[in-house]
């Protein structure tokens, strides 16, 4: 019996029964699931509501419930497919410095395999990206054309550098009403982002933003335009900056943090600021698998190396290896605060870019 006084967490748990309950009679909160989803996935600044949410513990409630009601046990509610692993970069503080591992395009057919599977479960969200720059596929539009027909209402995310997008990409993009198109940028500096990136032409992305915003406006397209900075100790002084252009540019901006590639890498700036934060489940092995160019159906995307390969797209299916013993026995291990026991998380800090989304009952007593 859950008693509803007490701590911030009782009520939590008092809630979270209330919502296993109204689930299991079929509530409206499906209802709410693609739009949430959508909401998850795009947060505009992470720290930002991480501590809105850390300080308004309702509205932490509302959060949790809302997230425990994206997670699909049948089938993932966001896939990363690696269209390609080319990449026209080489920044600082990606994997890719790491280790070279082998370089390719994903077959057609494999992909059409991978998005007919996921249409016969409903709508679903699609990241066209892993370890590569997606507008390097050759058949990137066909593949955005392939889900938007397979359903119209599948989401699809394109994250990119956003150097090679010509204008014939652009109005497929906008044509197809591809529902976010992220624009990563390190910073408006040329000699910063050379540094960071290999690239110094930065004005070359900015041009090229420019352009879509003003297609987007001609083709009375739906596409959100982003811009996403990426924040790290050397740039954490242009966020004024990007602010006020993306503003000017009439885009949205996503602030987020390099991270340490399930801890290959080093870097300085969530590190800096994690420190004393109590560690708490990743929600990626509930909510946003990946497929490699090659098939394989790795954890999340930050298994750069194929640390913890979960099935082969070529032998099995997605839905299987969703359902299987081996996500089942990780997703205990995050809940019971075994990190140590998955090499490819134990070091790994991308847990700390998004809130928890877990109640303190269900991590006690291992409830998914
Ligand atoms: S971070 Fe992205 S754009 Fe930069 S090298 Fe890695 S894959 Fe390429
Ligand atoms: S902790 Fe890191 S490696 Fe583990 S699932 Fe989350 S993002 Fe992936």
């Amino acid at each position: 019996m859950i008693q509803v006084s007490g701590s911030a967490e009782d009520i939590c748990d008092f809630f979270l029964i209330l919502f296993l309950y109204f689930q299991k009679r079929g509530s409206l909160i499906t209802m709410l699931k693609s739009n949430l989803s959508n909401l998850i996935m795009s947060n505009v600044n992470i720290e930002k509501v991480q501590n809105i949410l850390g300080n308004t513990p309702v509205l932490r409630i509302f959060f949790k419930l809302g997230s425990q009601a994206l997670i699909d046990y049948r089938y993932p509610t966001h896939i990363f497919i690696e269209t390609t692993r080319a990449c026209n970069l080489k920044c600082t503080f990606c994997s890719r410095n790491v280790e070279h591992s082998e370089s390719g395009h994903m077959d057609f057919d494999l992909f059409k395999s991978i998005v007919d599977e996921a249409t016969s479960f409903g709508r679903k969200n699609f990241g066209l990206h892993l370890l590569g720059e997606p507008l390097l596929y050759p058949r990137i539009v066909e593949a955005i054309q392939y889900i938007k027909n397979a359903n119209s209402n599948h989401a699809i995310l394109l994250t990119t550098n956003g150097y090679l997008l010509d204008d014939f990409k652009a109005k497929k993009i906008l044509e197809n009403n591809v529902d976010k198109i992220v624009f990563s940028v390190f910073s408006l500096r040329s000699e910063r982002t050379k540094t960071l990136t290999g690239s110094s032409n930065i004005s070359k992305v900015i041009d090229n933003i420019k352009n879509m915003v003003a297609l987007k406006k001609r083709m009375h397209s739906k596409t959100n335009i982003y811009m996403r900075f990426m924040i790290c100790e050397e740039n954490k002084d242009e966020l004024q900056q990007v602010q006020s252009l993306t503003k000017d540019l009439g885009i949205l901006l996503e602030a987020r943090y390099t991270h340490n590639f399930s801890g290959v890498i080093e870097d300085n700036y969530i590190s800096n600021k994690q420190t004393d934060k109590k560690r708490y489940p990743c929600y990626h092995p509930w909510f946003s698998p990946a497929i490699t160019w090659d098939g394989k159906i790795v954890l999340c995307c930050n298994d750069w190396n194929y640390a913890e390969t979960l099935g082969d797209m070529r032998e099995t299916t997605l839905a299987s290896v969703w359902g299987g013993e081996r996500l089942k026995q990780l997703r205990r291990y995050h809940l019971a605060e075994e990190y140590n026991k998955i090499p490819l998380c134990a070091k790994c800090n991308v847990w700390s870019l998004h809130p928890d989304i877990f109640f303190g009952i269900q991590k006690k007593h291992k409830l998914k």
